[in-house]
């Protein structure tokens, strides 16, 4: 993965400011993988976003991950530092044809878009059985058996047991959906599993980088009359250069 260029982290920091988390990731990963079709990154497996977007962040800020998260019992921020790239050497992309077969049916993995879909859920029980339906694959397309009917059936509801199987099913077909980090709180020694969240990590160091160009362009503008693009486009190193000789 190549890391975003000055003007591509400036553009996705404009571009994202307004978005919802899911949509300021694959519009991260639409600049930087520009072979994959813009449509289809949202049907992709979740994890497969999180392993793609965990590559790019770390090369565009660095293989040191550090971020916080505060402690259930006390609320006390803890602080983690992660090795980003022995992190992204230990989870695997999923298949996006990864089929799991369960009480004579079908689901396939959850993607972006069916995530972005069961936000609007009322609740979380109601989110899971949106989630389920939107991913059970119908009988017709799942056999090879020609059919007029290739619309899904009526909705089933999965009993609790079945429920469960199926997220097991997925969280082992699919383990970068939902990376967790062991905690343990110094205030008052809680341990829990934090959820590592890379699109958030990802947009606060974006925002970070940004702001720090911004800066630059502000500065180098009004000493030399440069053009934004201009200023954007000189290495890191001619930049910081410049930065010193103005003081
Ligand atoms: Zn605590």
């Amino acid at each position: 993965m190549r890391p975003l260029s000055a003007a591509q982290v400036l553009a996705l920091w404009d571009a994202g400011q307004t978005r919802h988390p899911i949509d300021r990731a694959l519009l991260a990963l639409a600049l930087a993988m520009p072979e994959e079709a813009p449509d289809e990154l949202a049907d992709r497996p979740v994890g497969w976003r999180e392993v793609n977007l965990l590559a790019l962040r770390n090369a565009t800020f660095g293989s040191a991950l550090d971020g916080y998260a505060p402690c259930p019992s006390c609320g006390a921020l803890m602080e983690f530092g992660l090795d980003g790239k022995a992190l992204l050497d230990g989870l695997p992309a999923p298949d996006s044809n990864a089929r799991i077969a369960l009480d004579g049916q079908q689901w396939r993995l959850p993607s972006s878009r069916d995530q972005a879909v069961i936000i609007a859920a009322p609740d979380p029980e109601t989110a899971v059985d949106w989630l389920l339906d939107r991913c059970r694959i119908a009988e017709s397309d799942a056999s090879d058996t020609p059919t007029v009917n290739r619309k899904k059936g009526p909705k089933m509801k999965c009993s609790p047991a079945l429920i469960g199987d199926i997220e097991a099913h997925m969280a082992a077909l699919d383990p970068a959906a939902d990376i967790r980090l062991g905690m343990r709180c110094t205030d008052c020694g809680h341990a829990w599993d934090a959820v590592l969240d890379i699109g958030n990590c990802f947009w606060d160091e974006l925002g970070t980088r940004a702001r720090q160009l911004l800066e630059a362009v502000h500065r180098l503008a009004g000493a030399y009359g440069w053009r934004e693009a201009e200023i954007l486009a000189l290495s890191p190193a001619r930049r910081a250069a410049y930065l010193n000789m103005i003081g």
